[in-house]
C-alpha cells in the first residue's frame, strides 16, 4: 500500500532529494498545504525548519512517509492504526502514535508520540522515495500565519530561507490534515481537516472526542492554539449580512456565491461545496490580506462535520484583530 509502480522521478525531484540528503530544507507540495521539508532523521536539518518559520520548539512536526514500511520505522502501529492507514492513506490524515527511538527529539518536541502521515501528492511521494528517508514537514509559512496553498506563497514568505521550492500546483485540499491522537481512549480529534470525524468513527466503529480540552501552555497540537492561521488584517465572522454595519468598506467573504453581487463581495465556493470552500480559503485570505484597508468579514459555515475544518480555521484566524 502506498507503493506505486516505479516511475523515474524528474530531475527536479532528484535535485530536491539531494538537498534534503545533505541537510537542506525546501518547500514541497502536498495535497493539504505546502510543507517546509527536512530529513526527519537529521536533527540539525530539522532545526532549520524551526528557525525558518520562527516556530517554537515545543511545537512538534508531522513525519511524512512513502509506505507502511517507513511508517512502522518511525511509529508503533496498533491494529486500529493499520485500519485507518489502509482506509485513508495515502491521504490527508495524520495519526499521533507512540514513537520509535529512531525519531529525533526535536521532531516530537521531546514527547513519546510522533505524528505520521502518508501524503498522496505524487511529487511529495516521489520526493520521499528519492530521498530514502521520512520527511518532517510543517506548513511552509511563518508560524501563526495562513498556510500556503500555492508554490508562490512559499516563495513570497520563505523564498530567501530555503534551498528549493518544488512547484506541484495548487493544493487539492487547501487546509491542513486531520490529526487524530490514537493513544488516548476515546481517541481525540486534535485538528479537524479534510478527512471528516464521522468517516474516522465509521472506519473504527467507535466515537472520537471532537473537541478535546486545550492546554494553551503546552498544546498537543499547535494548530490547537486559539490564534493561528491568522491574516494580518482584522477578520470578523458573521452569520447573516444584516450583522455587518451598513457603512463597512472592507471585503466580505461568503461561503457560496451570493445572488446579489457587490464589488467588495467574494465567495469560497460557487454552490456551497465544503471541499471547494476549503480549497479556496487560505489563498483568498492571503490575496485579500494584501489589499485590505478596513478588514474582512467572513461568513460562518453551516454546522456539521463537513464544515468542521473550515469553521475551525476561521475561528482561529479571526482571533488576531489588529493590522
Ligand atoms: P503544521 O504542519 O505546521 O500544521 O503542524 C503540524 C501539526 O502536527 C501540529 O499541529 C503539531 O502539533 C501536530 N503534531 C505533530 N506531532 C505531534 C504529536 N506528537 N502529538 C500531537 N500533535 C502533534
Ligand atoms: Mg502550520
Amino acid at each position: 500500500m502506498g507503493q506505486k509502480p516505479l516511475v523515474k522521478p524528474s530531475r527536479d525531484i532528484l535535485v530536491a532529494a539531494r538537498f534534503l540528503s545533505e541537510g537542506g530544507i525546501g518547500g514541497v507540495p502536498t495535497e493539504t498545504v505546502y510543507g517546509l521539508a527536512a530529513d526527519a532523521l537529521n536533527p540539525s536539518a530539522v532545526r532549520k525548519i524551526f528557525e525558518a518559520k520562527s516556530r517554537p520548539f515545543i511545537d512538534p512536526l508531522i513525519v511524512h512517509v512513502s509506505d507502511m514500511r517507513m511508517a512502522e520505522q518511525v511509529a508503533e502501529f496498533t491494529d486500529e492504526a493499520r485500519l485507518l492507514a489502509s482506509r485513508f492513506w495515502p491521504g490527508p490524515l495524520t495519526m499521533v502514535l507512540p514513537r520509535k527511538s529512531i525519531v529525533p527529539d526535536i521532531v516530537t518536541a521531546g514527547m513519546d508520540t510522533v505524528a505520521v502521515r502518508m501524503p498522496s501528492h505524487p511529487i511529495m511521494h516521489e520526493l520521499i522515495c528519492a530521498a530514502h528517508t521520512p520527511i518532517a514537514a510543517p506548513s511552509a509559512n511563518p508560524f501563526g500565519y495562513v498556510s500556503p496553498t500555492k508554490a508562490e506563497h512559499v516563495i513570497e514568505q520563505l523564498g530567501g530561507r530555503v534551498d528549493f521550492v518544488l512547484d506541484g500546483g495548487d493544493c487539492a485540499c487547501g487546509v491542513e490534515s486531520t490529526i487524530v491522537l490514537m493513544t488516548s481512549n476515546p481517541k481525540k480529534l486534535l485538528r479537524p481537516g479534510p478527512v471528516r470525524a464521522c468517516d474516522i468513527e465509521e472506519a473504527l466503529s467507535q466515537k472520537i472526542d471532537r473537541s478535546p480540552k486545550v492546554n494553551e501552555a503546552h498544546p498537543q497540537a499547535p494548530g490547537m492554539l486559539k490564534s493561528h492561521y491568522s491574516p494580518k488584517s482584522a477578520l470578523r465572522l458573521f452569520n447573516d449580512v444584516s450583522e455587518i454595519p451598513s457603512d463597512f468598506k472592507g471585503e466580505i467573504i461568503f461561503i457560496k456565491r451570493p445572488d446579489e453581487i457587490k464589488s467588495n463581495y467574494y465567495w469560497l465556493s460557487q454552490d456551497g461545496s465544503p471541499k471547494e470552500a476549503m480549497r479556496s480559503l487560505f489563498a483568498l485570505l492571503r490575496a485579500l490580506d494584501k489589499i485590505s484597508k478596513y478588514g474582512i468579514y467572513c461568513q460562518n459555515p453551516p454546522p456539521g462535520d463537513d464544515w468542521l475544518a473550515l469553521a475551525d480555521r476561521l475561528g482561529r484566524a479571526r482571533n488576531k484583530m489588529s493590522k
